[in-house]
């Protein structure tokens, strides 16, 4: 037996590792099957609040159990990074705003590295660990699990909310074969605020903790590929890339936000002008959005979107 093997991994040494990486939170919930959280999946689905992003429905068996993703899986570590910027938008009447999030590096980028190297340190540790990552790709309950960590509660706009910075994380999942201390649920503290459902332009939050993507900004923007329903013309707030309204009113990131300290999440994309999408061709937009979020819509859906909002 080598030494690496003689030691055991912590709740404490993974924070510390994860904390060096630039992880805010870490938590650790055990590897349960997700009874309740895909029933509710399974509700909505029913209701066809997906609209068409169709993957929401595939490998339901995955979703539920990660066993079925990691046979030996005992535990799951939760993780968020904080992209908070204190910056805001000119709102200038020709400029389509970009979610937050998209403002910088696209963050799949930024988290694979940084899982990569944890995942790297916690194995040179034990040589008996074993893990499987996700960042909001792949058939994992990723704000379930965040849930269950202890990162935070569910808010009614359906984003994870964490007492001491708010909501404006991404989240990685980690599937791992060791047993840890799992921590404590964070309790709802939504109460009667009701913010996110009033703000809402587009009543996507048909009810507490349900948004209908048909109907909200982000989905229309990012994920639809085709045209934008005709009578949500006019209700976009001049979003030309994801929306934040729900995220924006909510009490807890007025109150909680803090500066992120990862350079890259830092604006080159914060606000976008119908002439300079417009102008943009197939070289040019994979130039200038290469390492962006934004990508994802192709230069048509980004030309839609200004379209959409502007013409
Ligand atoms: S992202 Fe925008 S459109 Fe979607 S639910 Fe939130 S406020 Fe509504
Ligand atoms: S705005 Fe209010 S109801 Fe909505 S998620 Fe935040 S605290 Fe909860």
């Amino acid at each position: 037996m080598t030494m690496s093997n003689m030691l055991r991994l912590t709740n404490q040494i993974v924070i510390d590792k994860a904390k060096q990486l630039g992880f805010d939170l870490v938590g650790f919930a055990q590897a349960d099957s997700l009874e309740d959280e895909t029933e509710k999946l399974r509700q909505w689905l029913d209701k066809g609040f997906q609209a068409s992003m169709g993957y929401m429905e595939k490998n339901p068996h995955k979703r539920k159990d990660v066993k079925e993703i990691l046979p030996n899986a005992k535990s799951i570590i939760s993780l968020a990074l904080n992209y908070y910027i204190p910056d805001n938008y000119t709102n200038e009447k020709d400029k389509g705003k970009v979610s937050r999030y998209a403002w910088g590096k696209d963050y799949h980028l930024v988290i694979w590295q940084k899982l990569d190297e944890l995942e790297t340190m916690l194995k040179e540790i034990d040589s008996e660990f074993e893990s499987i990552s996700y960042v909001d790709t792949g058939p994992v309950m990723d704000k379930a699990w965040a849930v269950r960590a202890g990162i935070g509660w569910m808010g009614k706009h359906t984003n994870v909310i964490n007492p001491e910075i708010g909501s404006w994380f991404f989240i990685a999942t980690l599937i791992t074969n060791y047993e840890f201390d799992y921590s404590a649920l964070i309790a709802d503290h939504c109460g009667t605020c009701k913010a996110c459902i009033d703000a809402c332009p587009t009543h996507a939050i048909v009810q507490e903790y349900v948004v209908d993507a048909n109907k909200c900004i982000s989905f229309q923007t990012i994920e639809n590929k085709n045209e934008i329903p005709i009578e949500l013309k006019g209700k976009f707030d001049n979003w030309i890339f994801g929306c934040d309204i729900c995220q924006d009113v909510c009490p807890w990131n007025q109150k909680f936000s803090i500066a992120t300290s990862i350079r890259e999440f830092y604006p080159n994309n914060k606000e976008l002008t119908y002439d300079e999408v417009m102008k943009l061709d197939n070289e040019s937009f994979k130039e200038r959005f290469v390492e962006s979020p934004v990508k994802r819509t192709k230069l048509k859906g980004l030309q839609r979107n200004a379209r959409f909002l502007f013409e």
